[in-house]
């Protein structure tokens, strides 16, 4: 769950007072005593870049769209009521700096300010300078803990009172800021690694739960039509070509040897499954002409799924944090520092099956989906998909799904209007 401070101003108090606390008081009590002049020069080097990327961070714009930008051909065409201003993609309004953030990765409490396509770099560096700080102190702490081990024989009034106190007290607060801050790095990093920001990781979270629900589908059928006025083609797999079950057997087979009764666990049979249940429920939910005969496509999986700004690692690096020379210098920029012309990928131009912006179901939210009836239910055999098909998040509305962390969009700080979703 993200934080949520009753006094806003505190995001920021707590850490400048426990990175000025730390830095200074174990330099003051403990570093000096022990450390050559060019050593302590080279630490209050590391502070500094904390504080300068910090700062940078909490005062950089998340970068903001341009107020006449209008979407190109074959984008959503997202409007901000609050702004009053489309949308370009990869945007989000962000409610608590109620402006638009092209990129929007989350709004962070502890800087007061969106993370963005402008200052995501300074993020970064932030956590990066943050790590090195940390670690080099726990280094020095280590060493003093072991030394005061070695002296344990020598009489107590030897041992400065003062540092020993430090040592106790400093230790594990570095100690939990070095973990905490390390995981969110790796977190950012594994992120950026993929070419997405927070928020795309929740909404590819989000269609991945949702891959075989009759709402995403049905969404997708008519934001196709919209945008390419005809109906979506047969959609095929490229990536799984013969499905497994999990235990690595092909699927075919074994549904030949027991009439699909146990395979209904891989994709494969969960997407003929919801097919097949579909076409009993036709009627309720048909309101296309004659597209509904499967609703879920049979052999298509999250895999086939093509997010349009994946450049590989390295291009996704460079997209986010811009030129590797520049990554540690504080004035480094991302490469896309007007975040409003993004291209999509080679691989997302080329593909010729969905071709939809991201989300694909972005338009077309409103869309009632019958709950099951406890007949329909009893038809599923297959536990897990059973267990699917319950969870309330199933056929939920974009604007009321959360993650399995109970993360939803608003704990990113995005405005969730859904009109402004609503339109191609
Ligand atoms: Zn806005
Ligand atoms: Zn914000």
């Amino acid at each position: 769950m993200m934080l949520e401070f009753r006094w806003p101003l505190l995001g920021v108090i707590i850490p400048v007072f426990i990175i000025g606390f730390t830095a200074y008081g174990s330099h003051y009590f403990i570093l000096r005593h022990h450390l050559s002049t060019t050593q302590q020069v080279i630490y209050e080097c590391f502070v500094s870049m904390i504080w300068v990327s910090y700062i940078l961070a909490i005062y950089t714009s998340p970068g903001q769209p341009p107020k006449e930008y209008t979407p190109k051909t074959g984008e959503w065409k997202r409007y901000c009521t609050k702004c009053q201003n489309y949308k370009p993609p990869r945007t989000h309004h962000c409610s608590k700096c109620n402006v638009c953030v092209m990129e929007m990765d989350h709004h962070c409490p502890w800087t007061l300010n969106c993370v963005g396509a402008n200052n995501l770099p300074h993020f970064m560096r932030f956590l990066f300078w943050v790590i090195v700080g940390t670690t080099y102190l726990f280094v020095q702490l280590c060493k003093r803990i072991v030394g005061y081990y070695n002296d344990s024989d020598k009489p107590i009034y030897l041992i400065q009172k003062s540092e020993l106190i430090a040592v106790v007290v400093f230790t594990p607060i570095d100690l939990l800021v070095l973990l905490s801050i390390s995981l969110l790095f790796i977190r950012c990093l594994i992120n950026i690694g993929k070419g997405m920001t927070q928020i795309e990781i929740w909404e590819w979270d989000r269609i991945d739960s949702q891959f075989y629900s009759k709402r995403l589908w049905k969404s997708i059928r008519l934001n196709y039509k919209q945008l390419y006025g005809k109906q979506l083609p047969e959609l095929s797999t490229w990536t799984n070509k013969t499905p497994i079950d999990e235990d690595g057997f092909p699927l075919e087979e074994l549904e030949r040897d027991e009439e699909g009764e146990e395979s209904a666990d891989s994709q494969q049979g969960i997407a003929q499954e919801g097919a097949s249940q579909q076409s009993d429920t036709d009627q309720d939910f048909n309101g296309d002409e004659g597209e509904d005969d499967k609703i879920v496509p049979e052999n298509f999986t999250i895999d086939d799924l093509i997010f349009p700004y994946d450049y590989g690692i390295w291009g996704n690096l460079k997209h986010f944090l811009g030129s590797p020379f520049m990554w540690l210098v504080p004035w480094g920029k991302s490469r896309n520092n007007n975040g409003f012309t993004i291209e999509p990928s080679l691989d997302y131009k080329e593909d010729d099956q969905l071709g939809l912006p991201w989300p694909p179901d972005g338009g077309n939210q409103n869309i009632s989906i019958p709950t099951p009836s406890d007949d329909e239910l009893r038809s599923i055999g297959n536990y897990s998909e059973l267990k699917r098909q319950l969870d309330p998040r199933y056929n939920a509305k974009r604007s009321s799904w959360h993650n399995d962390m109970g993360e939803s969009l608003h704990d990113y700080g995005v405005y969730i209007d859904d009109s402004d979703d609503d339109k191609l």
